[in-house]
């Protein structure tokens, strides 16, 4: 049990000698103060205030919802300041023993409070003491038109942006989606509501439509000789019980789902529940439809849904009334009633880490969710993450494999063309190689389809003036301003700000401005010009705003009513169309040269993936990447589809400089709009950091500034500290935890493990 903490600071003197004796509750709040609080308990709330159950104290001014996380019948805190505990809010407690043990791991392991830990696993609605039932949805209303945008463009930018993605999404769409999308608070919203040119109407919630999503795929007679090979790794884990983790590697279509599927079958067969995640882009209703079409009913959790909607799915699972869950990274703290399997599936993805307290790896925590249940955890991937690999070749994950795809399809060729040496052409601005432009035309000539992939949204990247050779900036990040051409806005991608489009330099006030690179909708753009009778849809987050969107273009795909799919990461995972025999990588190296020790791992495991969507069908595939690096490991193992002699080169790397899987990470950001304070908050933290983990072996780089040294106006730089064993971990955290309490005038964030490295 944590330290036993009060309202106020223990004063010596004030130490009763004797300590009291009667019924008294630990209860966590979420709040960033490392220890739990003690209430006494009232008779009357004795049976139901126990570990786990949802409470209501008062905690200074305010009535707060805590957990309690234990019970004890002495206290040494002095009569006069012990408060009772309010209410109990739960007829039998939410969150099991082995919830709250995850939980207390979980705040040890990411620097947080139990309180904190606890957050994550409660869903929203359980967090206050009534939960939402209505929700607002927002449309633009009758006056709105294209005069009314232009005068707004002069007034407000904020309201501009509001209103005319209202227009072009065409409908209605949830307000506080739509402002989470769009960085902005209610204010403009609001204020365009008085003026009567959006509409915001409160609904009372309907269900979710994942939650009734159909995709029928059919249970194959037989399994592939690897799979069966898999199962019976898997199954007789399952039966005992055993609380262990697999590895499955799997190159794309080698049959992983089936793997998962038969798994969770076996659990559910013997009265087990089982936990499926997915990152929150592959979280489609075929994915969704897969599961409900073997198991019946499934539970969907994912971050859009409404509190209440998340509220029921949590209860109807914690019943027991459903036993698959399937859903994004917080769907991890399902409380399912005896839990069997948990998935992971696309195990690397960066999305599995949270990018807020509690700073939590979806992975890591299932792997020890499943230990203290005794579930059999299985992580897939066709691309393991470096250290999920490292954990397997030491023997702590048991390593399957599907090496090949199902039915023996080839992996579609590769070919790698080196833009450096392309002659640039004024027709497609550069964008697209020869062998890419025969290629296409060639395709959807054959009646076939293809999808161009380019990590990067807008039309230009980049506007820079040749006459003071300075880019245009967002003043509140520092970063270049993208030149978004149908809207014709400058727009910052860290903070969504948009302006308009600067006529001359705003720093000499030449005209010289060019506008440079290429981002998906300039890709789009170039394609139209290319094959003018092709049928092309882009997708990105400015053209599918709305999730309906996103789901209707690709039913459209699959229908065949489109050729060719411009898109972001959008498109790169998990789709499924036996039609595409073409995909385009642009251009290979947008991640590639970020300042991130994972940059290589990252762009091989886009590569990879944006790969597998070809050549799915008997029509085989190709896959062109286009680069300015055509010898780099990433590229060229790609080409190849060499995991193994990528993972063991870059592993190599690794290890020489000492970054994960060769011991572990922690980032340290400090943040404050006043710079001095910064730098100044960054450097004694940095020394006192230095000096306690001196002759460990550990290594503290910087404070430096961040790659994003302004972000929303705030100056930020960061630590980073390398830990060569979990001893030095427990030391390291243990003493950020006290630093970061104790500085009050900057914000610290901790991350533990981190995977952002800007
Ligand atoms: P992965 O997730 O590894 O990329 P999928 O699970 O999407 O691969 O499987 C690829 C394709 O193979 C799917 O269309 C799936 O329906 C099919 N498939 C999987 N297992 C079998 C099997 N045993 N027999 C026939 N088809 C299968
Ligand atoms: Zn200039
Ligand atoms: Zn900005």
């Amino acid at each position: 049990m944590g330290q036993t903490g009060s309202l106020f600071p223990i004063e010596e003197e004030a130490q009763p000698s004797e300590p009291l004796s009667g019924e008294f509750a630990h209860v966590a709040l979420n709040r960033p103060l490392d220890c739990e609080f003690t209430y006494e308990v009232p008779s009357e709330l004795s049976a139901g205030a126990v570990p786990g159950a949802r409470v209501a104290v008062q905690f200074g001014p305010k009535r707060e919802v805590g957990v309690v996380v234990g019970r004890d019948t002495t206290c040494d805190l002095p009569a006069a300041k012990i408060r009772s505990l309010q209410a109990v809010l739960d007829e039998r407690p939410l969150l099991s023993a082995e919830l709250l043990t995850l939980t207390r791991w979980m705040a040890d392991r990411y620097a947080c409070s139990w309180g904190e830990a606890l957050s994550a696993v409660l869903p929203a609605g359980l967090k206050r003491e009534r939960s939402r039932r209505v929700i607002r949805m927002i449309r633009a209303g009758e006056p709105a038109s294209a005069e009314v945008l232009k005068e707004l463009a002069q007034k407000s930018e904020k309201q501009h942006r509001l209103l005319r993605t209202l227009l072009e999404i065409g409908g209605s769409i949830e307000l506080r989606e739509l402002t989470r999308r769009l960085n902005l608070s209610d204010a403009p919203a609001q204020t365009l509501a008085k003026k009567g040119l959006v509409i915001i109407e409160r609904v009372e919630v309907s269900s979710d439509p994942l939650a009734s999503a159909e995709a029928d795929r059919g249970r194959p007679e037989r399994l592939t000789d690897e799979q069966s090979a898999c199962l019976e790794q898997i199954l007789p884990s399952v039966a005992a019980r055993s609380g262990q983790t697999f590895l499955l590697r799997g190159v794309t279509g080698s049959g992983k789902t089936e793997v998962y599927l038969r798994a969770i079958e076996a659990a559910v067969e013997a009265g087990q529940s089982a936990i499926v995640l997915v990152p929150e882009i592959a979280l489609t209703p075929q994915t969704v439809g897969w599961f409900r079409s073997r198991f019946g009913e499934v539970a969907v959790l994912h971050s859009r849904m409404t509190d209440a909607q998340r509220l029921d799915a949590w209860l109807s699972v914690s019943t027991g009334e459903v036993k698959v869950v399937v859903g994004a990274r917080s769907a991890l703290f399902a409380p399912v009633v005896d839990l069997g399997v948990i998935v992971v599936d696309e195990e690397h993805e960066p999305s599995f880490k949270q990018g807020s307290v509690p700073r939590y790896h979806a992975r890591d925590v299932a792997v020890e969710r499943a230990r203290l249940e005794g579930a059999v955890c299985i992580l897939g991937s066709a691309t393991p993450s470096l250290e999920s690999r490292a954990r397997a070749l030491s023997g702590e994950f048991e390593r399957i494999e599907l090496p090949k795809r199902v039915g023996d399809k080839p992996m579609p060729e590769v070919e790698v063309v080196d833009m450096r040496t392309e002659p640039r052409t004024k027709a497609d601005s550069g964008i697209f190689s020869a062998r890419l432009r025969d290629l296409l035309g060639a395709c959807v000539e054959r009646g076939e389809q293809a999808i161009l992939f380019l990590n990067r949204r807008g039309f230009a990247p980049v506007l820079y003036c040749s006459s003071c050779r300075e880019v245009v900036r967002c003043e509140q990040c520092d970063m270049s301003l993208t030149w978004h051409r149908k809207i014709d806005r400058a727009v910052c991608h860290s903070c969504c700000e948009e302006r308009k489009r600067p006529g001359v330099c705003p720093s000499c006030t030449s005209p010289a401005l060019q506008y440079l690179g290429s981002g998906s909708e300039r890709v789009e753009q170039a394609l139209r010009d290319l094959m003018p009778s092709a049928r092309v849809a882009r997708m990105d987050s400015d053209t599918m705003v709305r999730r309906e969107d996103y789901e209707e273009t690709l039913e459209a795909f699959g229908r065949g009513e489109l050729d060719v799919l411009v898109g972001t990461q959008m498109i790169a995972k998990g789709l499924d169309f036996p039609r595409v025999t073409l995909v385009g990588i642009v251009s290979a190296d947008t991640a590639l040269h970020l300042p991130d020790f994972r940059a290589a791992e990252r762009t091989f495991q886009l590569l990879a993936q944006v790969a597998g969507r070809a050549g799915r069908s008997d029509l085989g595939g190709r896959i062109v990447v286009q680069t300015e690096a055509p010898s780099h490991p990433a590229v060229t193992h790609a080409a190849a589809h060499d995991y193994d002699a990528f993972a063991e080169a870059e592993d190599g790397v690794r290890a020489a400089l000492g970054y994960p899987p060769h011991g572990r990470l922690i980032r340290v950001v400090f943040e404050s709009e006043v710079e001095q304070a910064v730098t100044e908050a960054a450097a004694s933290m940095g020394a006192a950091l230095k000096e306690t983990l001196e002759g460990s072996g550990a290594m503290v780089l910087g404070p430096a500034l961040a790659p994003f040294a302004l972000l929303r106006g705030r100056h930020r730089h960061h630590l980073m500290v390398k830990l060569p064993d979990e001893e030095t971990v427990q030391r390291a955290t243990e003493a950020l935890k006290r630093l970061a309490a104790a500085e009050s005038s900057v914000a610290v964030k901790v991350d533990v493990d981190a995977v952002s490295m800007l």
